[in-house]
């Protein structure tokens, strides 16, 4: 069985040989799987807490859609069954076995294909049903992949609408069709993001400094959201216009937090998703305009089981319809190593495919 390992935390990819896999209560074939910042940043060995889950080697890979071979005895799962393999499995920490793992209270976790797990960028693994989400409608073959970063999104929306129950921040005919969103960010999450939260009736505004390709505007233009470009028109020009109500972070640079701090409303909504090893701005900076502000400032990673089903829920019912396949900018097969250092032109999402 052919796998793609890397060395952690220094880095390096190779697809080679893998032994026999370990033991699960279900056999899986991998269909396909995704690749993404984190694993990009594995492979080049700037993700410090990247570590194997055996020896040295980890197989990488946390997107993934699988097809039940042998779906053992009791687990609910039949031969020929699509599920997506969850990232995040849970420590002993009271969250963990509540199933909110994405909200660990010891970081007693692992994280298929990130750290001390090996992940699913082979052509099987064996999974306990526990971590398995069947996906019903086969229609979705093609854009299930997307489940795995989708679920962020889900878990965002979690966050958006727990944040808004708080108090009565939606509009005067109690929908949010008058307040605005800025996405920061245009890859595949910022996307995700944008198309998600569009759904809920806000203006989305994708926010990104430098001028987009065809098949972001015309992903854009389908969900119905706007494009601000930085390098034409500046966010306090937009925001002036259009009330900064939402921003939600899917970059991870303080210059990004800066503008955010900057131009938000008050009472106003950040959630921060992006991540990036930048240093720590002042709390001048950064802090007092979130506190003068009275805003609602989210951190959000992972999510829970949950949030894969509503993801593939999602994925069912406006997948077609608003273009995610759009996202899927290429797919290669498990030897074309060189996609894990390389940005292709317009490349939003590459997928390995492993049939
Ligand atoms: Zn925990």
């Amino acid at each position: 069985m052919k796998g793609i390992v890397t060395l952690p935390p220094k880095g390096g990819v190779w697809l080679k040989e893998l032994a026999e896999t370990p033991k699960g209560e279900v056999k899986l074939r991998t269909l396909k799987t995704g690749i993404c910042g984190t694993d990009k940043e594995i492979v080049a060995g700037k993700l410090a807490f990247a570590r194997p889950e055996f020896a040295q080697e980890l197989v990488i890979g946390h997107e993934a859609l699988a097809t039940v071979e042998d779906p053992g005895e009791n687990t609910g799962f039949r031969e020929g069954d699509l599920v997506v393999p969850m990232v995040r499995r849970g420590g002993q920490c009271k969250m963990c076995r509540l199933g909110r793992q994405d909200y660990c209270e010891d970081g007693d976790f692992v994280e298929a294909g990130i750290r001390g797990k090996d992940g699913f960028m082979r052509e099987e693994f064996q999974d306990s049903p526990k971590y398995l989400v069947k996906v019903d409608d086969r229609d979705i073959m093609d854009l299930a992949v997307l489940t795995e970063p989708l679920k962020n999104v889900m878990k965002m929306l979690e966050i958006f609408n727990f944040q808004n129950s708080k108090l009565p921040l939606y509009c005067d005919d109690s929908t949010l069709n008058c307040k605005n969103l800025y996405v920061f960010g245009t890859g595949t999450e910022g996307l995700l993001i944008s198309s998600a939260f569009r759904r809920t009736g806000v203006n989305v505004i994708a926010v990104n400094r430098h001028p987009l390709d065809e098949t972001v505007l015309s992903f854009l233009e389908v969900n119905g959201i706007e494009y601000l470009d930085t390098s034409k028109e500046s966010l306090e020009q937009k925001a002036g216009k259009n009330r900064m109500d939402y921003a939600i972070d899917a970059v991870g640079s303080m210059d990004v937090l800066r503008e955010i701090t900057k131009n938000i409303g008050n009472n106003g909504q950040i959630i921060l998703f992006g991540t990036s090893g930048q240093k720590e701005a002042t709390s001048e900076e950064f802090i007092t305009p979130l506190v003068d502000k009275n805003v609602m400032l989210s951190g959000s990673t992972d999510g829970a089981k949950k949030h894969y089903e509503q993801a593939i829920q999602f994925i069912e019912n406006y997948g077609r319809k608003y273009g995610l396949g759009k996202l899927i900018t290429g797919l290669y097969r498990p030897e074309d190593l060189k996609i894990f250092n390389t940005k292709e032109e317009g490349e939003i999402k590459k997928v390995i495919d492993w049939t």
